[in-house]
């Protein structure tokens, strides 16, 4: 196991974390990101990467995916190093900053900035008599690219289901998409691809469906009141994402519930860490991206002058920089 050392380490790549590290990053500091999940955007990308967002300054109307990509690409260029799938754990004190374990490696900061807002997004583990006899179970959206030739049943409705199905058939996979209801979550363009791979025989769609168990080859089903087995080298069952803020529930912040209060500045009790987005007291009942934009944009700057004093906390008119 490693430690690596940045000047500022963002936890959670939700809206928050992405802007903060933009902000850092922009200033010229070593920005380092950890993210629990497997993929960055938080809330937009875990539970509504489909629907519409109309107050996000200067995108209106684009998908919460679209808006992720575009605070992606705002990090083109800048020293952001993004690790997905990693849960920060640990809290300690160290000379010069704060240093952050994980199941893995460790990370060393001169500030943290916390931007974890409802916490962890990780997959509901599948409650389905029999998943621990078949051999290849998954609970989160699938490098398509390894499924190419195999046989997968995806259950559920979430939108990344309808994703899942359509990029694991274009990957050569023989798909099977299956769900306890009749309707599909997705966006319009999703769904009427799904519909027509449907139709055109590239997928099996199963709904309304009842999983009944898992089988060391697949799993029994019931369908329009039929028992029917299906063959499966995979079973990718998508149940949505539980928030959890247990990982980091017991670093001594001064909880507020399930908030962190912030002062001036993004500053939490602990010198050095900062807060941002849905975790920050302040913000109460205001969770919306344009107020974690604001708090990220605030407290990056802060936490830049922390680990840097001869740096301005003022940021400069970013039109006035080349
Ligand atoms: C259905 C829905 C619709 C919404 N629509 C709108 C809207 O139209 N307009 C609007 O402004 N807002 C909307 N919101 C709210 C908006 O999504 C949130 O305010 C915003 O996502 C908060 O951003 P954040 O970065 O603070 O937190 P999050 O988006 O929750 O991101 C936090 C990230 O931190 C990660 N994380 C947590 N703990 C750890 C850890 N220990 N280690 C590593 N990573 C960790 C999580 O996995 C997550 O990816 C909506 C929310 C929902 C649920």
């Amino acid at each position: 196991m490693n430690t690596h050392h940045s000047d500022i380490l963002v936890i959670g790549a939700g809206p928050a974390g992405l802007h903060a590290a933009f902000y850092a990053a922009w200033r010229g500091l070593s920005v380092r990101v950890l993210e629990a999940r497997g993929e960055v955007g938080g809330q937009l990308s875990a539970l509504y990467p489909d629907k519409r967002v109309y107050d996000v300054p200067g995108l209106p109307g684009k998908r919460a995916a679209e808006v992720v990509t575009h605070l992606l690409r705002q990090l083109d260029g800048l020293n952001v190093d993004m690790r997905v799938n990693t849960v920060a754990r640990q809290l300690e004190k160290v000379d010069g900053g704060w240093r952050v374990s994980t199941d893995g490696d460790t990370f060393t900061a001169g500030a943290v900035i916390l931007a974890a807002g409802l916490g962890t997004l990780l997959p509901r583990a599948p409650r389905v008599p029999g998943a621990d006899d078949h051999p290849d179970v998954r609970t989160d959206f699938p490098d398509a690219a390894g499924l190419g030739g195999r046989r997968v049943l995806i259950v559920g409705g979430v939108p990344q289901a309808a994703r899942a199905a359509l990029e694991l058939m274009d990957a050569g996979a023989k798909v099977t998409l299956t769900h306890s209801r009749a309707l599909f979550r997705g966006s319009p363009m999703t769904l009427e691809k799904l519909e027509a791979a449907r139709t055109g025989g590239g997928l099996e769609i199963l709904a309304l469906a009842r999983l009944l168990r898992l089988t060391p080859q697949g799993a029994e089903l019931e369908v329009d009141s039929a028992a029917r087995s299906i063959g499966a080298d995979t079973v990718l069952i998508l149940g949505g994402y539980l928030p959890d803020l247990s990982p980091i529930g017991t670093w001594p912040l001064d909880w507020r519930g399930d908030y962190v209060p912030d002062g001036p500045g993004g500053r939490t009790a602990l010198d050095g860490v900062y807060v941002v987005g849905d975790l920050a007291q302040s913000g109460g009942d205001f969770k919306l991206i344009s107020v974690a934009f604001a708090q990220a944009a605030v407290a990056a700057n802060h936490a830049a002058h922390h680990v840097m004093p001869e740096l301005r906390v003022r940021p400069g008119h970013s039109s006035e920089k080349r």
